[in-house]
């Protein structure tokens, strides 16, 4: 690249800007968090690569980081010695952004400032923030273990495009100067600057460096002035935060390493710091946030925990140290003993690697049973009663797939399962509760799958139960039934769909009512036979039922059997899924069933029955255009 270039913006970094300069004007001072955690990485990254060549720390071993402004040209800068970048790394890291799922993200903005600035927190704005403050950004650069003359400049007014040229730069790494806007001049300031490190980046593990100021007297009668002087001076502690006691680390610089770390606006709900002697060592600081990510449900986005080996960072995406059921969780783990050029292959099979993933999952469930304990315990302290609530309302379903995941804590998980009920309308009902309040005589906890609550609550097949006083849970999540497809019992009491089998409530339903069903079903068995030839390439089977009280007919599958329900998810994700047929449940009782028996329009009113019955549980007839036909035909001799 000789000469100077003019590159647009990929769509979606023009979409991000427009927000960051309209949006975020409230939360201005972050920029600076997030500009020196990309200094910060970029050291980690040349401290990594310099593992394998240590030729690339050139005559600057000491990695560090330099904050300056100059009042004159009201630009601040922010310069580091690390990694640096190369011309095309300039083009594509300052001119793409490369998280999968970016385009379903912007697409969920909605043009409200306040909604979209809080999605946006959802995201991380890293390097754009930067126009917060500045109405341009000038970015110097070169990359470690290239010539000098293979620096590069960017240039942005973080509009539709960007400028890059090649330029000549001695020095390794990248330099950020903004030039900021009339509204931003205030952060020409040292004391202003120090306070904003101090508040956001004093847990960075590389010192942070500005000039001294030194206090001038005015001569002869004239006010004295703060003079920047040319000498420089460590402005945060430079420890790394998870390095340091617990006991001197306060709340708020916690919740502020996790911002920085997680890109996240909001403080995190819990987390827990922990220094892990044993076979293997390890130091471990893990974050419970407060709120998902946008790409909580992208399979291949990257964990949240960072992996150093002796304060050395080694990647940032480990995903061998967490199951995948706990990608939510942020935070660090430190390890003392395994070897600096640890790869990806080897972290897959290091035995102490798997100590750490079982260490980290013990420590994320007790957090999360302490946060459950606290929403019960009277005692607790009042800002930590919605917390498992608040927990369990983002990440609950993504905690759920740990049931089907991890066998050895299955039991832990399944306390910590949370549902709405026919008692119930909060999501609040644990395993647990439900036993509490079983009936007696009651072998089953039942629970009912839905697409909604709503839906849930209105199923037919819970009428019985509700007439019997029974409680019934609803899974109205799309992992439920798989995940509860692994949790055979709880605590010895079988889970049981209300949809699945025949109903048999045992000792609950008494020998006159069962007496009754059986004369009942005696009786109709010519018209179920009449049904069952009507709905053949329908039904598997047609039978009556003692589990409808309001309801004519319902839809159900045999015991062990996919519901109706997760069979239309899977056939929706383009999946394939068993092709079975339900078996239509009648309620002998009802009025249009008891009208079948010598109705002329005998078929019509079978499929009716059955299309109805589809309906209810949230289906599709199969000919939606017959259906129509068919009820119309009959409301139409009904003479409305
Ligand atoms: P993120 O840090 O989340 O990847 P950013 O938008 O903050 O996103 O930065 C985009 C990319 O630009 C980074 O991933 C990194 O490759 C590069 N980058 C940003 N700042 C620096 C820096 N100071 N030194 C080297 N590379 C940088």
């Amino acid at each position: 690249m000789s000469q100077k270039q003019t590159l647009s913006f990929q769509a979606e970094v023009a979409q991000l800007l427009h927000l960051v300069t309209h949006s975020l004007y409230s939360n201005k001072e972050i920029f600076l968090r997030e500009l020196i955690s990309n200094a910060s990485d970029a050291c980690d990254k040349l401290r990594f690569e310099a593992l394998n060549d240590a030729g690339l720390y050139e005559d600057a071993p000491s990695l560090e980081v330099r904050v300056s402004f100059d009042r004159q040209a009201r630009t601040l800068t922010i310069a580091d010695n690390g990694i640096g970048l190369s011309q095309q790394e300039a083009i594509d890291n300052l001119g793409t952004i490369a998280k999968s799922g970016t385009r379903e993200f912007m697409g969920r903005l909605s043009g409200d400032q306040k909604a979209d600035s809080q999605l946006i927190g959802q995201f991380g704005v890293g390097f754009y923030s930067g126009f917060i403050v500045a109405d341009k950004i000038s970015v110097e650069s070169r990359r470690a273990g290239l010539p000098a003359e293979q620096g590069v400049r960017w240039v942005s007014g973080g509009a539709g495009d960007f400028e890059v040229e090649a330029i000549t730069r001695p020095e390794r790494g990248t330099s950020v100067t903004l030039h900021l806007r009339d509204d931003a001049q205030d952060y020409l300031s040292s004391w202003k600057l120090k306070s904003i490190v101090n508040k956001y980046s004093d847990h960075v593990s590389l010192p942070i460096l500005m000039r001294k100021e030194e206090w001038k007297e005015g001569e002869e009668g004239q006010p004295g002035e703060h003079v920047v002087s040319d000498e420089w001076e460590t402005v945060n502690q430079a420890t790394a935060l998870w390095a340091r006691p617990k006991k001197d680390i306060t709340t708020e610089q916690y919740q502020e390493f996790y911002k920085a770390l997680s890109h996240d606006f909001e403080p995190p709900l819990a987390w827990t710091h922990n220094r892990v002697e044993g076979s293997t060592e390890y130091t471990q600081l893990l974050f419970v946030p407060g709120r998902a990510p946008f790409d909580l449900w992208n399979r291949d986005k990257a964990a949240g925990v960072k992996l150093y080996v002796k304060r050395i960072f080694i990647m940032d995406d480990a995903e061998a140290l967490l199951p995948s059921y706990l990608r939510f969780v942020k935070g660090v783990i430190d390890s003392a003993d395994l070897p600096l050029n640890v790869s990806r292959e080897l972290l897959q099979e290091s035995r102490d690697v798997k100590a750490i993933r079982e260490g980290n999952t013990r420590r994320v469930l007790s957090m999360l049973e302490d946060l459950a304990k606290a929403e019960r315990d009277e005692a607790a302290a009042e800002e930590d009663k919605g917390k498992y609530a608040k927990f369990y309302a983002e990440f609950g379903a993504v905690l759920k797939e740990g049931l089907g995941e991890d066998f050895g804590n299955r039991e832990r998980l399944a306390k910590l399962l949370r549902f709405a009920s026919t008692a119930s309308d909060s999501a609040s009902v644990s395993l647990a509760d439900y036993k509490a309040r079983m009936k007696e005589g009651q072998q089953a906890i039942y629970y009912v799958t839905a697409d909604t609550q709503a839906a849930a609550a209105n199923s037919p097949q819970l009428e019985i139960f509700r007439k019997k006083g029974l409680e019934v849970l609803f899974m109205t999540d799309r992992v439920d039934e798989w995940a509860l497809g692994h949790v055979e019992d709880f605590d010895g009491t079988p889970l049981q769909s209300v949809a699945k089998g025949q109903v048999d409530l045992g000792s609950l339903q008494d020998e006159a009512e069962k007496k009754a069903a059986e004369e009942a079903a005696e009786s109709f068995k010519p018209v179920l036979a009449r049904l069952k030839e009507a709905l053949k390439d329908k039904a598997q089977d047609v039978r009556v039922t003692t589990r409808l009280v309001d309801s004519p007919a319902c839809l159900v599958v045999s015991e062990g059997g996919m519901s109706l329900q997760l069979a239309r998810l899977l056939k929706q994700a383009g999946q394939k899924a068993p092709e079975t047929k339900p078996v239509l449940e009648v309620n002998a009782s009802h009025p249009l069933v008891m009208k079948l028996d010598g109705s002329p329009g005998f078929d019509d009113l079978a499929h009716i029955l059955f299309d109805q019955a589809l309906l209810a549980e949230g289906g599709m007839p199969q000919d939606p255009a017959g259906y129509v036909k068919r009820v119309s035909a009959l409301l139409a001799q009904g003479g409305l």
